[in-house]
């Protein structure tokens, strides 16, 4: 792959802002195997240094969000180190008895072919474009299908703070709803399929308040987040690492590593391994500095701050959680 294929008008890398050698890989704190179980992996021409960047950080098991016609083909390929979520055909997304129809049956053939977990995207788009919160009574028979079928849960819930204010994307309440109205609907999944796990994406969506992810836990043994996102979570991390720190050791056996890392034609190698370096800086070390990762929300330059996990807490993190939820 090219190496400036990423490389904005002004010709500077966005996943690499400060010239950094992300296949000098420095070295890990943690032993051991690392699971990402947040990835949307699919069929790209780019696909090929998604996995090298994946294998050059020791990530030796990918569990991904890919379209069901992708699956056969990237197995063949990567074989056991791929695992795959449940996902519908969000092309054709619509509040329609044929999505849902078609959707059912995908979580099937999904299931046949090894998924133990299904996800709800359910973003503030949801709401202000199709009118939908997971309450609508339009996913009852998703939600038993799956509970059938034997799945597990992950949900995307929330979005950043940042979007919520004014000005932000989510800036219109009444549309879109407000950030803390987002999780009314995580509730009444965690209620409706108790005590089937659920996985709350991006560290439950509210990495902004952990106060508030703590009471979530605190109330539902079967709730787990994933570390997954990086602008986002770099971001948050920095301006109250303390609290972040405590927050994931306290909850040292709730919280699975992941990245977020999307597949697409337009990323290569840099971009890939960007992310995976961030991680493990943030989590590994203690790191003050610059990201290397451009941010618009971030103030300028965008901080990275490590919290430096004690070594029990990176293996429940990177692997042990992930194992304990039958992931691979
Ligand atoms: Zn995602």
């Amino acid at each position: 792959m090219s190496q400036h294929h990423d490389d904005d008008a002004r010709g500077r890398n966005p996943a690499n802002r400060l010239g950094i050698d992300y296949r000098a890989v420095p070295p890990r704190v943690a032993t051991g195997r690392i699971i990402d179980v947040h990835t949307h992996v699919h069929r790209s021409p780019s696909v090929a240094c998604f996995f090298a960047a994946a294998a050059a950080y020791r990530i030796e098991h990918i569990v991904s969000m890919t379209p069901l016609d992708e699956v056969d083909a990237l197995r063949a390929v990567y074989g056991e180190r791929l695992e795959f979520i449940a996902i519908p055909r969000w092309r054709s997304m619509a509040k329609t008895d044929e999505f849902r129809r078609q959707w059912i049956a995908d979580l099937a053939v999904f299931r046949s072919k090894g998924a133990r977990r299904m996800k709800f995207w359910m973003a503030p788009p949801m709401r202000g474009d199709h009118g939908l919160t997971l309450r609508d009574p339009f996913f009852g028979p998703v939600i038993g299908a799956a509970l059938e079928l034997g799945y597990e849960f992950m949900i995307h819930v929330g979005d950043p703070s940042v979007w919520f204010r004014p000005g932000g994307r989510y800036a219109d309440a009444a549309r879109y709803g407000t950030k803390h109205e987002q999780y009314d609907q995580l509730e009444y999944l965690l209620e409706t399929v108790a005590p089937r796990s659920v996985i709350a994406a991006h560290l439950g969506g509210n990495i902004e308040e952990p106060d508030f992810l703590q009471a979530l836990l605190d109330r539902h043994p079967h709730l787990y987040l994933d570390s997954s996102a990086t602008k986002w979570v770099v971001r948050e991390i920095a301006w109250q690492p303390e609290r972040v720190r405590a927050f994931m050791i306290r909850n040292a056996d709730r919280i699975l590593f992941g990245s977020d890392l999307v597949v697409d034609p337009k990323f290569d190698f840099t971009h890939y391994a960007s992310r995976y370096w961030v991680h493990q800086q943030l989590w590994e070390t203690d790191y003050r500095g610059e990201s290397p990762i451009e941010d618009p929300d971030a103030p300028q330059p965008p901080p990275l701050v490590g919290l430096a996990l004690p070594p029990d807490v990176l293996h429940k993190l990177y692997h042990e959680n992930a194992e304990r939820l039958g992931h691979g």
